[in-house]
């Protein structure tokens, strides 16, 4: 980001407020500083000088900050607000303000997430010592909020799976070739949603490759401001995806790695040997519910999945997870893939389009506010009275489900939209 492209983001905003009751931050506090109004202002400040990321104000506002980007969709001016939060906090990292053992912490949490072999270390560990939660002087360690409870990890029963084959051939004529990402969290935790991902594209026509070189698409990192590490792992993934030239898409099933996928132009686009590939890439990258949306689905399916008795309606709804729905825009082709499920009752969720507090790390390093937002989100679905919720990210599949455990209603399952699909398919 080049910084008068920077000034030039911040200057958009015109301080109309009308992005104040997107913000799930502002909704929970009423703060005009926990308002994407009030952090462009702050933002601002920090560009200009007037304000030092030495304050801890700043940091404490911008770290409570979700990068939700539900003010994106707000906004009728377009401010970028997610990539002006991005460079403010490369700002902070970069001046060091953190103590020590929390900058260490955050670090390590980055790096164990984004590689897959260390977080099925890290997370068999959890499971061995604590039965499955992360323990409260972790938390505080990595929030610096000293009340911090420690919180449960909703563990599958496998952690990573073996990844799909390599090629898996359409069924039927061919109509594309497609490449598929099988991501960090969403190959450790949900191994299965990468199956179920390549099943249901190749029930309707598409030749699947899954590359064994790709690793981490760079999107935490890039969230939370670590932007040259986020522009290393694009390079690397754009090189693993290249000797696959002649793909008609590359297909994300969670919804973060997508949002940063099809901004990788704009993340590389100072580097002279990667700007144009990056461009080209970006074009390709397609949520596997727009991409199945697009193609058309043809694929036979049964009946509706669930466990209810055979004939009775299984109750159904769908939470957007924010870098869909705000990231991408991407709120239809989900809910039309679902419909046609046969034998659903369709709910909506009130606040569908609010965050549910997992945003990454952030459920580990600002607990408070992620529990109120989880409580939050628990709330409107326990009044659809569903018995299934659908959401398309790894995040919001684990922060949902654990909070519903904790509940006490672990039997509500919460699913991705594909392995839905991928259980109706009737093959
Ligand atoms: S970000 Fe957009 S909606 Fe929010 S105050 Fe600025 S111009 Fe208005
Ligand atoms: S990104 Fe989300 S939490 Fe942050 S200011 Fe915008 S709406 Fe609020």
């Amino acid at each position: 980001m080049t910084i008068s492209q920077h000034e030039k983001d911040l200057m958009s905003c015109v301080h109309c407020g009308l992005c104040l009751p997107a913000c799930p931050t502002y909704l929970e506090t009423g703060s005009e500083a926990d308002s994407p109004r009030g952090r462009l202002v702050l933002m601002r400040k920090l560009h200009e000088g007037t304000l030092s990321p030495q304050d801890a104000d700043v940091t404490r506002h911008l770290d409570l900050c979700l990068g939700c980007r539900a003010c994106e969709t707000a906004c009728p001016s377009g401010v970028p607000y997610g990539r002006i939060l991005e460079t403010a906090r490369e700002r902070i990292n970069a001046a060091d303000v953190r103590p020590k053992t929390a900058a260490l912490s955050r670090w390590g949490l980055l790096e164990t997430l984004t590689h897959p072999k260390l977080m099925t270390a890290a997370l068999t560990a959890t499971q061995m010592v604590t039965g499955g939660n992360v323990p409260a002087p972790a938390i505080r360690l990595l929030s610096g909020d000293p009340a911090a409870r420690g919180q449960s990890v909703n563990l599958p029963e496998t952690l990573s799976p073996p990844l799909p084959p390599t090629v898996t051939p359409a069924a039927g004529i061919k109509r594309a070739r497609v490449g598929v990402l099988t991501g960090c969290a969403m190959r450790v935790l949900f191994g299965d949603v990468n199956s179920d991902t390549v099943r249901v594209l190749a029930a309707n026509g598409c030749e699947v490759l899954v590359n064994r070189r790709q690793g981490c698409c760079g999107a935490l990192h890039a969230h939370n401001g670590s932007i040259a590490q986020a522009q290393a792992m694009a390079r690397d993934l754009i090189d693993a995806f290249s000797p696959f030239d002649g793909l008609d898409a590359i297909i994300v099933n969670s919804a973060g790695c997508g949002s940063l996928m099809k901004e990788y132009g704009q993340l590389l686009a100072g580097d002279e040997t990667y700007a144009l590939k990056a461009e080209s890439f970006a074009a390709k990258v397609r949520d596997v519910s727009e991409w199945l949306d697009e193609l058309g689905w043809v694929a036979p399916l049964k009946e509706a999945p669930g466990k209810e008795s055979p004939g009775t309606p299984v109750t159904m709804t769908y939470h957007d997870a924010c870098h869909l729905a705000h990231g991408q825009q991407i709120r239809e082709a989900p809910r039309s893939l679902l419909a046609l499920l046969p034998n659903v009752r369709w709910v909506e969720l009130a606040e569908s389009e609010v965050c549910c507090g997992s945003a990454g790390i952030y459920n580990l390093t600002q607990p408070e506010m992620a529990r109120r937002l989880q409580g939050r989100k628990l709330e409107n679905i326990l009044a659809t009275e569903a018995t299934v919720v659908a959401t398309g990210n790894p995040g919001c599949l684990a922060w949902i489900a654990a909070g519903l455990k904790e509940r006490g209603l672990p039997d509500v399952r919460v699913v991705h939209p594909v392995t839905l699909l991928a259980e109706a398919l009737d093959s």
